[in-house]
This record gives structure tokens, sequence and C-alpha cells, in this order.
């Protein structure tokens, strides 16, 4: 079943929305402002992205399994 609306984002945490008034009716690859592949989901276990719009720019990790949302979260050193 298709999802009528969602919530995602892209690595530089450009929020982007479909499904709702004035927004796309399915989710789009890559985002306008910086050209990077969007997310609409977890990677791992297809969970949705938190739509609530400060959770949603601070998370990084999916909720349900832990997994990076990006790639290269992975690379990057913890400091
Ligand atoms: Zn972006
Ligand atoms: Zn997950």
């Amino acid at each position: 079943m298709a999802v009528e609306r969602g919530v995602g984002k892209c690595e530089q945490n450009h929020a982007g929305s479909f499904g709702y008034p004035t927004r796309p009716d399915a989710p789009y690859d890559f985002c306008p402002q910086c050209g990077n592949p969007m997310v609409w989901d977890c990677p791992n276990c297809q969970s949705p992205l938190p739509d609530d719009p400060g959770e949603l720019i601070s998370a990084r990790f999916c909720r349900n399994c832990g997994s990076p949302y990006f790639p290269h979260e992975r690379d990057e050193p913890e400091e």
C-alpha cells in the first residue's frame, strides 16, 4: 500500500515532505536545496522518519533500529 504522505530530509538537514497541500504527491529523490539524496524512511527497517519538525531535523539515526539514515554517518569520527 502506498504511503499517502510523509516527511524526509537530506544529509544537510533540509527537511522535505510529500502528500500535504502545496507539496508534491510522491517522495522525490533529491534535495532541491543542495542536491543530496533525500531519505524518506530508514534504509534498514523502512520506518518513517519522525514527523515532528524538531525531531525530524535532529534525528540522525533510526529510532526503531538504530541504523544511520545517511551512509556517511558511519565514516565520521566521533568527537
Ligand atoms: Zn539539502
Ligand atoms: Zn530503522
